[in-house]
């Protein structure tokens, strides 16, 4: 569903991805993990085009990333991505958030659109906020609906970019759970996380970038009891 060969990403002078190749088979869940500046954000904004790389290939959900406006319109139909700050319109209700893009982007009619919105509304646990604002939400049930504005584009990859960083630990708690959830249900995912835990336990695999490059990977429960360089040794003790 994914691949990523030999990207070189740099920003003016400074090269801040060397040279990373991946693959995603459908269904997958991975863990990019790393100390802060090692690149994972990048990688992310790259994988569904938010960057424009230097050298190498992605292909995402059929797509070529590629700089042509029409081809990045038609990979983020099917590319979900989620960030740390949940961006809801807040002059909208929660089913507007939801409703919005398949209006503009799919042009999918009003009804329908309304049934999916409560359809991934209830996913994440949250139908009966279809007509709060967002300003009357907590964090979580913010960045919830942020997932749940995603899903209802029905994408066939999700990305996620810290979700919980910004949360408190219970608010964490919720969010991770749907994540978990989507997991369970077979969605292909790529998660940059913090949560370590979470990512043993829900990841396939996990990915430790350092320094721009991939250098350490593998099944998620084995890389973490058993991290083979210093330097994910390191990174893991200092997390617990
Ligand atoms: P964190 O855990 O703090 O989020 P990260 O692993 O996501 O870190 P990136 O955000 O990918 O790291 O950043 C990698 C490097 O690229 C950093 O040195 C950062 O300063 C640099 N960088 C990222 N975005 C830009 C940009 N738009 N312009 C210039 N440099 C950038
Ligand atoms: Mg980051």
């Amino acid at each position: 569903e994914v691949i990523v060969e030999n990207v070189h990403k740099s920003f003016g002078s400074v090269e801040v991805l060397k040279g990373v190749s991946l693959t995603v088979e459908r269904g997958e869940v991975i863990a990019l993990i790393g100390r802060s500046g090692s690149g994972k954000s990048t990688l992310l904004r790259c994988i569904n085009g938010l960057e424009k790389i230097n050298s190498g290939r992605i292909e995402i959900a059929g797509h070529t990333v590629s700089n042509d406006p029409r081809q990045l319109r038609e990979l983020r139909r099917d590319v979900g991505i989620v960030f740390q700050s949940y961006n809801l319109f807040p002059h909208l209700s929660v089913g507007e958030n939801i409703m919005l893009a398949p209006k503009i982007v799919k042009n999918v009619a009003r009804a329908q659109s309304r049934e999916t919105a409560e359809k991934v509304l209830k996913l994440v646990g949250l139908s009966e906020k279809f007509d709060a604002y967002p300003d009357e939400l907590s964090g979580g049930q913010q960045q919830r609906v942020a997932i749940a504005r995603s899903l209802a584009m029905q994408p066939k990859v999700m990305l996620f970019d810290e979700v919980t960083s910004a949360l408190d630990p219970e608010l964490t708690e919720e969010v991770l759970n749907v994540m978990e959830q989507l997991a369970r249900d077979g969605m292909t995912m790529i998660l940059v996380t913090h949560e370590m835990a979470f990512a043993r336990r829900v990841a396939t695999k996990t990915i430790f970038m350092h320094q721009g490059k991939i250098w350490e990977e593998g099944a998620s429960k084995a890389l973490f009891s058993d991290p083979k360089t210093p330097e994910l040794r390191q990174f893991v003790k200092a997390d617990v």
